[in-house]
């Protein structure tokens, strides 16, 4: 026999959280891939700063100075927006600001 589906109404109560907590979150403990920042290549355009979704991207005084890895997820957005990235550094790895690389390398 077809087990009964609940209503609406039957259904439990949702959980919320309170606004202005996302800080505390640490959503970098699900990151497989990491950003890593080389500055020698970036022309401090910020596309990155403005596209990450977690504002891990740590600027000061109009350049970007790396990540805040207790919060970036390692999406890779920042890397695939980035100009320098997909300009000159598309054919030569060693041109881009950001490279992702494997999580585990960075774990002890
Ligand atoms: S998008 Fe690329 S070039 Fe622009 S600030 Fe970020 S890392 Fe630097
Ligand atoms: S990998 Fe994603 S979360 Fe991390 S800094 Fe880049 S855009 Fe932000």
């Amino acid at each position: 026999m077809e087990k009964r589906k609940l209503g609406w109404k039957e259904l439990p109560d949702a959980d919320s959280i309170e606004a202005g907590t996302s800080a505390e979150f640490k959503t970098g403990d699900w990151r497989s891939q990491r950003p890593v920042f080389h500055k020698e290549n970036c022309i401090h355009c910020l596309t990155c700063w403005v596209v990450c979704p977690d504002a891990a991207i740590i600027v000061e005084d109009g350049k970007v100075t790396g990540y805040d890895y207790d919060h970036c997820k390692g999406c890779g957005i920042c890397a695939n927006e980035c100009p320098v990235n997909k300009g000159k550094g598309k054919d030569d790895v060693s041109k881009r600001p950001i490279i992702m690389e494997d999580e585990k390398k960075f774990q002890k």
